[in-house]
Formats: structure tokens, sequence, C-alpha cells
């Protein structure tokens, strides 16, 4: 143990145990805490808040940062692996901030939660000009702040990019789109023509509430979810989030007219919870101890929802116990009408409820709008429009409003520019780790047989356990021997469609 790092470890620590209280604030916030209590417990997240930061970012942690770095380039410091990681992340949280004004950053800050309100609002009226000013506004500030960030000559809207997922710059991700573009939106056309040929009215009876939580806890368990160091609640918008590899927490949300929704949105969030347990002990409590990406997580909750949970050979030993369920409501579906129905695709304008065919073109809709503003080649009052065109070019449908357009999602007005290309990696990467695992695994036979344990034990080994200590392309190369590599997706969706469409 180095002893330099070991001056660190009381900061590490008071900051690990701050940010818990504010995880289970807003788990209560989301789940169990009544409507009113929000005005009044903002005031204690906003202390907490501060204090973590001041934890943190302060002279006594930047000063033994500076010793360590000394301390390894004189050979006086010796960190092990774990410690190296937690060096370097903390470094790279430090850099981040030290070059943003400190006057800026808090304008910023207090900026964002009136933009989150004006937006809010803006959607309800379905009024983009209401929300346009704030807009602007976190524009000017993201982009001066990617300035202010960039090393040798980086473009600003790789520096955000890079924030969420390292090494997938606009290079990258043109590359990935552009296949997408070439191959699927063919794709989808020819399946929308044959769209009327898969029924699935059946999923919109009514399946009683009681009876679909009781299907979700139990999936999710059969799945592999630990009820001895997680929880399953409810929420408006289901979500994953953990205080340790021990209190791993998620939702789900149940509607009666809706069949599939609660039962994928619980096997999604399932997959997101598994790689939070897998985390080792060792990283568990240190800022390494979480996924390492937006991406490798997404990619880990679709793998499950979408590329084992929607096969057939995963519902073949369990379809009948959901039947036994809803014994009245799915009589005249057998398992092959059933492994149709929740395959089936069709474009719609929400990019939340888009099915695995539609969902990356939602996601190319934002990136390529994104990288317009970074490039200057588009004024924020043109938006809506470019959202429009762009939905018709490539989904064939034009949203009727902007509240089911470019209003829908929250994410511009939390200043989260960067952030929507790491869903498609993760849809990208499952599919990748399918091709792989398929070589390493009897795949097939585990879900016939309903062995999960084998995938998480493998899936463990090879991700979950490492958390933040290898980022997305070191893991991808240790475990399968080559980086991210977009052309197995383009082959599983091709694949998938043509054989439910009988294309
Ligand atoms: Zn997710």
């Amino acid at each position: 143990m180095s002893e330099k790092f070991n001056e660190l470890k009381p900061f590490l620590e008071k900051s690990k145990a701050i940010n818990a209280s504010l995880v289970l604030f807003s788990w209560d916030n989301e789940t169990l805490a009544p409507v009113d209590a929000m005005e009044n417990t903002a005031m204690i997240i906003e202390v907490l808040s501060n204090e973590y930061f001041n934890t943190i970012m302060n002279e006594n942690v930047k000063r033994i940062l500076h010793e360590i770095e000394d301390g390894i380039s004189n050979s006086s410091e010796e960190l092990n692996n774990i410690e190296m990681g937690i060096y370097k992340e903390l470094k790279k949280n430090f850099e981040k901030l030290e070059n943003i004004p400190a006057s800026e950053y808090s304008a910023f800050s207090s900026l964002i939660p009136r933009a989150n309100k004006v937006w809010a609002k803006a959607r309800e009226n379905n009024n983009f000009t209401d929300f346009s000013d704030s807009l602007k506004k976190i524009v000017e500030y993201s982009k001066k702040f990617a300035k202010y960030r960039s090393k040798d000559g980086q473009h600003p809207y790789n520096v955000l990019l890079e924030d969420f997922e390292e090494g997938f710059t606009m290079d990258v991700l043109d590359d990935f789109f552009g296949k997408i573009k070439k191959e699927i939106v063919p794709l989808l056309q020819r399946v929308t023509e044959k769209n009327n040929e898969i029924d699935k009215n059946y999923n919109n009876r009514n399946f009683d509430v009681n009876k679909q939580k009781e299907f979700s806890r139990w999936i999710s368990e059969y799945v592999g979810f630990d009820f001895n160091r997680g929880v399953l609640s409810e929420s408006a918008h289901p979500f994953t989030t953990n205080l340790h590899n021990h209190d791993v927490r998620i939702t789900t949300h149940f509607f009666e007219n809706n069949l599939e929704s609660a039962i994928f949105s619980t096997i999604h969030e399932t997959g997101h919870a598994i790689y939070e347990q897998g985390i080792m002990d060792e990283l568990t409590q240190t800022i390494l101890g979480e996924g390492t990406s937006s991406g490798m997580h997404e990619s880990q909750s679709r793998f499950y929802e979408n590329v084992i949970g929607r096969s057939k050979e995963f519902w073949i030993p369990i379809y009948e116990k959901l039947r036994e369920k809803f014994n009245e409501e799915l009589k005249d579906i057998d398992l092959d009408k059933f492994i149709k129905g929740i395959n089936k695709a069709h474009p719609g304008f929400i990019r939340t409820e888009a099915d695995e065919l539609t969902y990356c073109l939602h996601i190319i809709v934002r990136y390529e709008i994104e990288k317009m503003i970074f490039n200057e080649e588009a004024d924020i009052l043109e938006l809506p429009k470019i959202w429009n065109d762009k939905y018709e070019e490539y989904l064939g449908i034009r949203p009727e409003n902007n509240s089911v357009g470019i209003l829908q999602d929250i994410h511009w007005s939390c200043g989260e520019f960067g952030y929507f290309p790491s869903y498609a990696v993760g849809n990208a990467i499952a599919a990748q780790l399918l091709n792989h695992i398929k070589k390493e695994l009897p795949l097939e036979e585990c879900l016939i047989s309903g062995d999960f344990k084998r995938i998480n034990d493998y899936l463990k080994e090879h991700i979950h356990q490492y958390g933040k200590l290898k980022n997305t392309n070191q893991i991808l190369i240790d475990m399968t021997g080559e980086e991210f590599n977009p052309d197995y997706y383009i082959n599983y969706l091709k694949e998938k469609y043509e054989k439910i469409y009988e294309l």
C-alpha cells in the first residue's frame, strides 16, 4: 500500500458516505417520498451535494494528487492496480472541473434545475419557443466548458462524447451510425410493409396488476437478481441505483393494458442490477465501484432484455408459467405467436418506447443534431424542423407536435450533450457479446434449461467484477480479442428481423 495514497482515504471514504446518502434520497424521492416533501428535502440535498463536491474538490486532495504524481514519476511511490485506478479516476474528475472557472460552473449548475422546470412546462404546453432561451444558454455554457477542457485541438463535441465513453469519438460514431443508416433504414421499410402480418393486440388486454407484480418479481429472481442484496420497487420511470454491491435497487412499472412493459422493464433493470451486484468487493466502496460507462451498462441491460429476453429459447421453459397466471388472457396465444408479438417492430415517435429495430434511429437523430450544434451548423430555433425532417427520413414518420418530437427527452435541459450515443453503443455491444458468448458457452442450452448462473458467472468474470477498473474497449479486447465492432449488431438485426418477418 502506498503511503501517499493512504492520505487520500479519509477524503474518499467521506465522499462515498455522502454520496450514499444522496443516492438514498434520490431513491426515496422516486419511490416512497410524499409529493409535498420535495421542496423542503431539496434544501437538504443541496447542502449534501455541496459537501460532496467540497470533500473531493479541495486544495488538500489536489496537493496529495500532485505528490502521488511526482512519486510515480521518480519511482518513490508504487501503487497497486486498484490504487492506480482510483488515482487516475480521481485525477480525471479533478481535471474536468479544474479547467472551468468556478463562477461559470456555479452559474451553470444553478441554471440546470430551472431549465428542467422550463422544459417540463414547454413539453406540457407543446411549445418549443418557451424552452429555446434556456436551451441556448445551456448550449453556450456546454460549448465554452468543452473548449476550456479540450486538449491538443480536440473537437469540443469529442470532449463531451468521451465523458460518457472513452475512445468513442465522432470518427467511431460516424462509422457506426453510417452503417446503421445504410442497412437498417431500408430493412425497417421492408418490415413496416409487412407489419399487418403480426398481431399483438393481445398485449393490450386486461392483465391484473397484482399478478403482473408477482410475475415480475419471480422473473427478476429467475434471471439472477439476488434479493438478499437488492430491492425491487415501483416508479413512473424504471431505473437502477446502488449503494454498493450488497444493496442494489431497481424499479419497474405496471400498466393493466400493457403486459410487456412491466416484464421487459423488469428484465432490463435486472440486467443493470446483475452488473452492479457483480462488482468485486475490493472496488465496491470506491469511486471505481460502479459499471464502467453508460454504454457498457446499457449493453448489460439490453443483453438480458432483448438479446436473450426476447429469444424463443428464453421463453421455452417459462412461457407456460406466464400463461398459468393469465389463463384467460393468453388462452389463444401460443409460444410462437408470443415470440412474434414481443419482437414486433414499428416506427414510433418516442425513443423510450422504441423497439429493438428502430431504437438506434432515434439516437442517430439526436447525435446528428448535437453534432450540428457543436459545429455551429444550426440555429436553436431551427432545431424542431430539423428534428422532424430527420424522423421522416430515417423512420418514415413525422412527429405531429414538439411534445412527441424534440421536447420528449430531459437530457438537453440537464446539459447532457454526448450522452445519447452511449445508448446505441450499448445495444451494439450487446450483439457483439452474443456473438462471442455463443462460442464460449452453450447459450441456447443454458436458456432452455434456465441455467442463468453459467451466463451470469461468465459476464461477472469478464465484465462485471472490474467496475471502472477497465474501460469499455479494454473489457472488449480482453474478453473477445477485438475492440468495439458494430458489424455484429447490424448482422444480428438483419438476421433476426428477416427471420421474424420472413423477408
Ligand atoms: Zn438502461
